[in-house]
């Protein structure tokens, strides 16, 4: 999608801290991370949010959750743990409308409801 920051980062039109890419993810780091380690995880297809993943596209979870295991262990926090949140919409503190996967680890995070 043309304006769209994340598909921006995508095509490298915009500078960004890609820690992995491959045919269909890339992830790079959160420039305002809350936590020592904050990636964020995106398909390279445009999509707004998890309310676009549907039966044709659904597979491609399972790889960002794969994706998700590999960097994890990478960074170290595999074994002590880490989170994965994605925002959706308005009232879910969605920002930015291109499917992503926060991250997030490298500290003990704050339980929530
Ligand atoms: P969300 O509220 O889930 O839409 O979160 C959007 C996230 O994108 C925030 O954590 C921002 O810090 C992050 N972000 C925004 N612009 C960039 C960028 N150019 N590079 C890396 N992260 C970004
Ligand atoms: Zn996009």
């Amino acid at each position: 999608m043309q304006d769209c920051i994340f598909c921006k980062i995508v095509r490298k039109e915009i500078p960004s801290q890609i820690v992995y890419e491959d045919e269909r993810v890339v992830a790079f780091k959160d420039i305002n991370p809350v936590a020592p380690v904050h990636l964020l995880l995106i398909p390279k297809e445009h999509l707004a949010n998890i309310l676009d993943i549907n039966e044709a596209n659904a597979e491609l979870v399972g790889h960002i959750h794969l994706v998700a295991n590999k960097l994890a262990r990478e960074a170290g926090i595999a074994e002590k743990g880490f989170r994965i949140v994605t925002n959706c919409n308005k009232e879910g503190g969605q920002i930015i409308y291109h499917l992503h996967y926060h991250l997030i680890g490298g500290e003990q995070l704050p339980n929530f409801a």
